[in-house]
């Protein structure tokens, strides 16, 4: 299953090698980059688990496209932003009921609909007021998902008014209004509707699913970025956007995989990082220590700002690595064997 189109052809590792030659390299090749290259792969119907990793492979080892990679500081053509897309971008806005009151009194709802994922956010309003509006706008969608870059709303003043466009253009969100007369153009919160058996269902029902990932794994946009213009805010196109978000979401597996090797790679070179720390504090006999400096040890009357080691001691005997007895610069021996993490070699 597809985001691209609804259905990508799984390939053997040898179909896999041949489309990515022939659409690298073949007849309509252009050498292209990875991801572009990525991108023309599911655009063409082709799907294997590691499709990216193979179009950056493939990319990295071209002899052609090595020897003709740019030499630094030298453009041989204008450079093409490659950002990543912008998620959640466009929301269709509604305002639905009166339904029989509920809790609170609540009797409407005000809903979001995000045009890409077909997510939606909805919060149950006992009055419809400019105020109760704007702050669902903010808190349900702004607040959770990022500043969208358009808001598509019908005329209702719900929408329509001087605190809500405030809102709206500090935060340079562009407000469409859909016209009453043509309420099919925010057919977004429509779909919705069909979903709570509002409506009478169309003759080609919509299903409302969602995609496995969560709203949190896209990059949400942020103030910054729009007071602060990005390659991403400011290079936005409607149909670009909806292209790589449906890579996005056709890469999402190998990606999530990616992910997981890099954290157990990490969690195994932390293991032998420690390993070899644990391995450092290996003390011999005539050993100068310093010892760590704990509640029971602290010189009161240095409170907090005292030194974390004191000593020197002297290591004297130990039974097994890790645990050493110690003698003081006088050559009086300690009570206590002291375990290795409490000591640190002291150069005298
Ligand atoms: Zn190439």
């Amino acid at each position: 299953m597809g985001f691209s189109r609804p259905h990508l052809r799984c390939l053997s590792p040898e179909e896999a090698d041949y489309v990515i030659r022939e659409v690298h390299e073949g007849v309509c090749g252009n050498h292209s980059g990875a991801r572009s290259l990525a991108h023309k792969l599911t655009r063409a119907g082709y799907y294997w688990p590691s499709l990216l990793h193979d179009a950056t492979q493939y990319v990295k080892a071209c002899d052609k496209c090595q020897r003709f990679a740019n030499i630094p500081r030298v453009p041989l053509e204008e450079i093409t932003p490659i950002t990543s897309p912008w998620p959640f971008a466009q929301w269709g806005l509604d305002i639905m009921g009166p339904f029989p009151v509920g809790t609170k009194q609540a009797k409407f709802l005000v809903v979001a609909i995000d045009y890409f994922t077909k997510w939606v956010e909805a919060e149950p309003l006992a009055t419809i007021s400019e105020k109760n509006v704007k702050g669902f706008v903010w808190k349900a969608v702004i607040c959770r998902f990022g500043i969208p870059r358009v808001l598509i709303s019908d005329n209702g003043k719900q929408f329509d008014n001087g605190p809500f466009r405030e809102l709206c253009s500090q935060l340079n969100i562009k407000n469409h209004y859909s016209s009453p007369r043509h309420p099919q153009a925010n057919g977004q919160v429509e779909s919705f509707q069909v979903c709570c058996g509002h409506t009478e269902p169309p003759s080609e029902p919509r299903p409302m699913k969602l995609p496995s990932s969560s709203p949190s794994a896209q990059k949400a946009v942020i103030p910054v970025e729009i007071g602060l213009t990005t390659l991403r805010t400011t290079f936005h196109k409607e149909e670009e956007n909806e292209g790589q978000l449906r890579l996005n979401l056709d890469l999402l597996d190998e990606t999530r995989e990616r992910a997981a090797r890099r954290i157990a790679l990490y969690q195994g070179k932390m293991a032998r990082y420690y390993n070899t720390k644990v391995k450092l504090r290996r003390f011999e006999i005539g050993d100068w220590v310093l010892r760590k400096v704990t509640q029971a040890t602290k010189d009161p009357s240095q409170g907090k700002l005292g030194p974390n080691w004191e000593g020197p001691y002297k290591i004297i005997q130990y039974y097994r690595r890790g645990t050493y007895h110690l003698e003081d610069r006088h050559g009086k021996r300690l009570p206590h064997p002291w375990n290795a993490e409490h000591l640190k070699k002291y150069y005298p």
